[in-house]
């Protein structure tokens, strides 16, 4: 036996290592299986390129938890290791990536994760007052080795009979790591960490994982039913997605990965079942915020790269220069896969397109090199259930909706039910009224402002029809200054003046006598300041036009009318109308105009 001091120049470690890693520490045991997967495969690497010819055997790692003795023991059958390379990748190699650790980061209080610094096996004395590694090499002759350390510079190393070939590191658990000797702890570890291993692990008489997760396999050899199996195998309690990518990439760096579309409707909040980030199978976290675009973050799946680091932390992640490749290069896989999708099977896509269309209307506002690749395949959809790409809607209504100004107006609807009035309105003189109902509808409407030639977009009930497309000029009202004035004091008692604007218009005789508009302008103003927190927009009173078709007959009617009482009556009456059309007649008003027109009847 002999003994070692660990050549460091900071004293005591351990207990900095300690101190920075504790909101961490369950990782030592994914670094720990992290290493005897890769020393098992070390092993096969040798067998297939015939540096090693013995038995492989079953490279099955082991988990041992030996709650009485305080221990948990990594069992691999990997390539072990020779009394040398113990003293020189675990007691210089390695300490000294624990030194720089600590060096770098003792007198700052953010912690970086360890991994970064080479420092996986250290990673062991977060949890333990004492480690050993037992191990023995696959060469010819090798002798059996143990070490042991108790966390001080100080360590042990001799000579020590071993079974068969590998390493076992054994932990005693510390006093304050208690919770890593219970079953359900380290199970619950090991299935978050290591699911997806390419060696198997073993805990108890269970294999944790899948050696060979779906995104590891040819697309060729997949079918539609392995998708969702493994889909399923991710998420357990979510439905089917909609569709998946398999991303597959190998230059400019290397990516694998799986990403699905789930069903989103209008639902931002699915968020419990993320994307995975894996590296070479290790799970690294699904926190992945920041690191793919915010439009991705809707989609589930898995993304495995060797180039995403491990154990690093996610400032250090956002400015890392591959994640940020991989993320644009994601954004673009995905655009190509949708428009395969459109073009394969239209009407398939049309299908899905309630689903998908907050995702990719999302990406074309967050993303303008998705705006570029979307915009053949984003389709726009009309309250008579019909979908058209940008092109093909600009042509089916150039003809009909430019106005004498050479715009084109989109009209549209949030609520085709609660505006039927307007819309049916529109489809009379032959317009589309488009359905818009996302949340992310109004900045959308924005984005394609900006980005389509001449072109506005207009609520159905922006204004008087003719007015939204002004083919030729409306004529003003046709009643004397005396008749609008008495018209206008009246309709003002009725109404409350910060709300209402009383205007007067010569529209046909067919059209209602009362209608209320509410100006496009102002509307998209007080909705994105209210969506933008703004308060004090949010808290103004929604503003509206009142307007009295001066052609109507019934408004001849009520200025004919002799008896005041009763003109006040009919005009009440027409106004309740126009207000109920609008979804704006409630409560009292409500029933009291329920009454009135009860008493009518009668
Ligand atoms: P890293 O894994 O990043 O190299 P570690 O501190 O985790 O850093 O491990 C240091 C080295 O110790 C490894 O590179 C490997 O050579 C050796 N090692 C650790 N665990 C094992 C093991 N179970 N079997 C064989 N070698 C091991």
């Amino acid at each position: 036996m002999s003994k070692g001091t660990i050549q460091v120049h900071t004293e005591n470690i351990f207990p900095i290592i300690k101190k920075f890693l504790y909101s961490d520490h369950e990782i030592f045991l994914r670094e720990l299986v992290s290493n005897a997967v890769d020393a098992s495969q070390k092993l096969k690497a040798l067998s297939s390129m015939a540096e090693f010819d013995g038995e492989l055997g079953d490279l099955t790692i082991e988990i041992l938890l030996d709650k009485e003795a305080r221990t948990i023991t990594l069992r691999d059958r990997g390539i072990g290791m020779t009394a040398d390379e113990v003293e020189k990748y675990i007691t210089q190699i390695a300490f000294s990536g624990a030194e720089e650790f600590v060096q770098h980061y003792k007198d700052k209080s953010e912690a970086q994760l360890i991994g970064h610094f080479g420092l996986g096996f250290y990673s062991s004395f977060m949890v333990s007052s004492k480690v050993e590694i037992v191990t023995l090499s696959y060469k010819q002759d090798a002798k059996g080795v143990r070490w042991e350390c108790d966390g001080s510079p100080e360590y042990i190393i001799e000579e020590f009979e071993k079974e068969g070939r590998g390493t076992d590191v054994i932990l005693h658990i510390a006093e304050d790591a208690n919770e890593f000797l219970e079953e359900a702890r380290i199970k619950g570890l090991l299935k978050k960490y290591c699911k997806f291993l390419p060696v198997e692990i073993k805990f108890g008489t269970e294999i944790i994982n899948n050696t060979q997760p779906a995104w590891t396999k040819k697309p060729s050899l997949l079918s539609e039913n392995d998708y969702r199996l493994f889909y399923r195998e991710l998420y357990p309690m979510a439905d089917d997605p909609l569709f998946h990518i398999h991303l597959n990439v190998d230059y400019p760096f290397n990516l694998t990965g799986i990403l699905y579309f789930p069903k989103f409707k209008n639902n931002f909040e699915q968020n419990r079942d993320r994307i995975q980030l894996y590296s070479n199978q290790v799970f690294v976290t699904d926190s992945v915020e920041n690191i793919v675009p915010d439009f991705l973050m809707l989609m589930k799946g898995v993304i495995d790269s060797p180039d995403i680091p491990l154990n690093v932390s996610r400032s250090y992640l956002q400015s890392d220069a591959s994640v940020k490749k991989i993320s644009s290069h994601i954004s673009k896989k995905v655009a190509e896969k949708l428009e395969e999708l459109f073009k394969a099977d239209r009407t398939d896509f049309e299908k899905k397109w309630d689903d998908v269309k907050v995702f990719i209307q999302y990406g074309m506002l967050s993303d303008e090199k998705f705006y570029e690749r979307a915009k053949s395949f984003c389709l726009l959809k009309t309250t008579g259930d019909k979908c058209y790409t940008l092109d093909e809607f600009a042509e089916l209504v150039k003809p009909n909706q430019t106005d004498r100004h050479g715009k084109v107006i989109y009209l549209y609807t949030p609520d085709a039910v609660q505006q039927h009035s307007y819309v049916a309105a529109a489809n009379e003189r032959g317009y589309e009224v488009l359905y818009m109902d996302s949340p992310v509808d109004a900045h959308f409407i924005g984005l394609l402002e900006q980005k389509l030639t001449d072109t506005t977009f207009a609520r159905v009930d922006a204004d008087i029809l003719d007015k939204l497309i002004d083919k030729e000029e409306v004529t003003a009202s046709m009643l004397s200054k005396e008749q609008e004035g008495a018209l206008k004091s009246m309709l003002e008692k009725m109404t409350d003046k910060e709300q209402f604007t009383v205007v007067f218009e010569s529209l046909q005789p067919k059209e209602a006598p009362l209608l209320i508009t509410r100006d496009e302008f102002s509307r998209r103003m007080k909705e994105m300041s209210a969506m933008g927190g703004m308060q004090f927009m949010g808290e103004m009173k929604d503003r509206y036009n009142l307007v009295v078709n001066a052609n109507h007959p019934l408004v001849s009617k009520v200025l004919l009318e002799p008896d005041s009482a009763k003109q006040h009556e009919l005009l009440k009456q027409s106004l309740d109308l126009a207000m109920l059309s609008q979804n704006l007649l409630k409560g009292e008003a409500l029933t009291h105009f329920i009454q009135r027109s009860l008493q009518m009847i009668n």
